[in-house]
């Protein structure tokens, strides 16, 4: 069969825009080679509904290996005792984690959405704002930090089944210990989704949340660094806690229950292919070098958040923890929308996000803030001492967002900077 020029040309554009730009979309990252190489395999082909040894088809012998190897993984890179490794993507993940202990119309606490939370932690547009019933806690406005107090006060009003820990846009880390004495007293489950800290946590840079959340679902392909996947974790501790009677009078554990909620609840056949390519990065992460790379990510993003407010920016919370941060435009620039920034910085080939920042006066197409994170220009080599360049260059853009030569001038440096980094350095 003949090549398809076609979209093997788009892919090639792809690939040169990925090499010559600056990536600073906090949930983005770099694959290795050998993660690229697992994706793209005969695995593709196989069917293999079910579960490692219990699969609905026949032939599953080698793909059976292949995704034990990464629930092993998966499993001592975070201490857990259990993985279900076929979500399709973090959405996946926590579908089945709602579908698995909610009924619809049940009441959950998540962060609200404009405040770093995310679409499938009680939008009204998603699933788990359509079938379930959210109700949202927020960060404080003078801190920028998660009000554990008001999601105190909510929790005892609302008795939810469920409280959702973690954020797709918020720099610090969580208190895990406090969230669960506030799931206790309501009587409800806590389960934290860790798609962007996950590989700060797995390495301990962070606050460990298993010992304090009933189950942990997570992204692949965030800090993680590995292919477009998510998956679900738990330790042993909760594993068998939650038994559920089915209407034939049967206890299911929550792992069965989750298990069943993955397949055939939300999903149909897993994509083993991902499945190995996952695998491989989880081996990666294993790894003290990987360990020195996120050591390098944290690094980088205190230098940055340091710069943006050198420069009189107001970056959320003063500061971060981990990968990211949420820069409010408004002390700066009171007229300029993130979507302005994000448009103005794509001409410059430096990719960000446009982001509502909490108590946002603008709407989520316009927004007052953007959102920037180390994890992808780490991944390429990029040091501390760069970092306060790249600031400069962002300033430089937004400091003259009408002027095409600006513009113009930025996209050279950029593309002359990313000349000395490979995509994949480390
Ligand atoms: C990115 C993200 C997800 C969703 O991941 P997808 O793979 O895009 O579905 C879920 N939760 C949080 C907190 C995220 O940041």
């Amino acid at each position: 069969m003949e090549r398809d020029k076609q979209i093997f040309d788009i892919i090639r554009k792809e690939y040169e825009r990925q090499l010559n730009g600056l990536e600073l979309i906090a949930s983005e990252n770099f694959v290795s080679n050998q993660v690229l190489e697992a994706m793209g395999t005969c695995l593709t082909n196989k069917y293999a509904e079910g579960l490692p040894g219990k699969r609905y088809y026949g032939g599953c012998q080698y793909v059976d290996e292949a995704e034990t190897l990464a629930i092993e993984r998966a499993k001592s890179l975070f201490n857990a005792t259990w993985a279900n490794v076929q979500p399709h993507s973090g959405a996946q993940a926590n579908a089945a984690v709602m579908m698995a202990v909610l009924k619809p119309g049940d009441t959950f606490l998540g962060l609200d959405l404009s405040h770093g939370g995310h679409l499938t932690h009680g939008s009204a547009v998603n699933y788990s704002g359509i079938l379930y019933r959210p109700v949202p806690y927020t960060v404080k406005e003078e801190t920028g930090t998660v009000d554990y107090d008001l999601m105190e006060q909510i929790a005892a009003k609302e008795k939810p089944k469920l409280i959702v820990a973690g954020a797709s846009a918020y720099s610090r880390d969580w208190d895990y210990k406090r969230m669960r004495e506030i799931a206790d007293q309501a009587g409800a489950l806590l389960m934290v989704d860790i798609a962007h800290p996950a590989g700060l946590i797995a390495k301990k840079f962070l606050n460990d949340p298993f010992p304090y959340c009933h189950i942990v679902t997570t992204t692949t392909h965030k800090t993680l660094r590995g292919p477009r996947g998510g998956m679900i974790l738990m330790q042993e501790d909760f594993e068998n806690t939650w038994g559920i009677k089915t209407p034939k009078g049967q206890l299911k554990t929550m792992t069965q229950l989750l298990d069943s909620a993955v397949f055939p609840g939300v999903q149909g056949g897993p994509l083993e292919h991902v499945i190995a390519a996952k695998a491989v990065s989880f081996g990666e992460a294993l790894t003290d070098s990987y360990k020195e790379y996120i050591r390098q990510v944290i690094k980088n993003a205190k230098v940055m958040a340091a710069r943006f407010i050198e420069l009189g920016y107001k970056v959320i919370s003063d500061g971060t923890d981990n990968h990211s941060m949420l820069i409010d435009l408004r002390t700066k620039f009171p007229d300029i929308t993130g979507k302005q920034v994000e448009n103005a910085l794509m001409e410059a080939d430096i990719t960000l996000n446009k982001n509502m920042v909490p108590f946002d006066t603008r709407s989520p197409f316009q927004t007052s803030g953007v959102r920037v994170g180390t994890p992808a220009i780490t991944t390429r080599g990029v040091k501390e001492d760069v970092i306060p360049v790249i600031v400069d260059l962002i300033d430089e853009v937004i400091t003259n967002i009408d002027n095409e030569k600006t513009k113009t001038g930025v996209r050279q440096k950029v593309n002359d900077l990313m000349k000395d980094y490979p995509l994949f350095a480390y």
